[in-house]
């Protein structure tokens, strides 16, 4: 029997992040509702201020966008909550729970559409973080839950 702190590597899990936004407005109930409403179960879960060197590394794909610095200082303005989500096909489903990037775009009935705030030329408060592929998973996770670990395969 695998201990709670180790991750299933034959099952896939992804990377959320309430953003400060989201964990100030306490919202952080309201969307963890919602990925377990689904039926995806969360493995990890921390509140965490983070600091910049580990969000320009999470963020490492963006570092030339204008935006860069912004979004540096708006996941950095307060705490966050950090949570590992297991599921089948969780990567996309939670992508999908989230919604499009643009809180006035993203569809209602997605956290970011029903939730999430445009200040227009200001920062974009969206909420919420989701891995976007396997890849950026399995790195992602390693990044903020260095502690969890994938138990050897039977
Ligand atoms: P995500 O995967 O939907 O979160 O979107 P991206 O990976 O493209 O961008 C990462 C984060 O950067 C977004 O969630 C926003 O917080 C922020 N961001 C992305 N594009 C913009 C933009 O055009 N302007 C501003 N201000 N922030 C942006
Ligand atoms: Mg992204």
């Amino acid at each position: 029997m695998p201990t709670p702190d180790l991750l299933d590597p034959k099952k896939e899990h992804t990377l959320v992040l309430v953003k400060p936004d989201g964990f100030r407005r306490g919202l952080t109930g309201e969307i963890l509702r919602r990925i377990e409403s689904k039926g995806y179960v969360l493995k990890g879960l921390k509140i965490k201020q983070a600091d910049r060197a580990l969000l320009e590394e999470h963020y490492a794909e963006h570092r030339e966008r204008p935006f860069f610095q912004g979004l540096i200082e708006y996941m950095s303005a307060s705490p966050l909550v950090a949570i590992v989500v297991e599921g089948d096909r969780v990567i996309e489903g939670v992508r999908s729970l989230m919604g499009t990037t643009n809180p006035t775009l993203a569809a209602p009935g997605t956290i970011r559409g029903d939730l999430g705030r445009d200040w227009g030329t200001g920062q974009v408060e969206n909420l919420v973080h989701g891995s976007d592929s396997t890849t950026s998973a399995i790195r992602e996770i390693a990044l903020w839950f260095p502690e969890l670990e994938y138990h050897a395969e039977d």
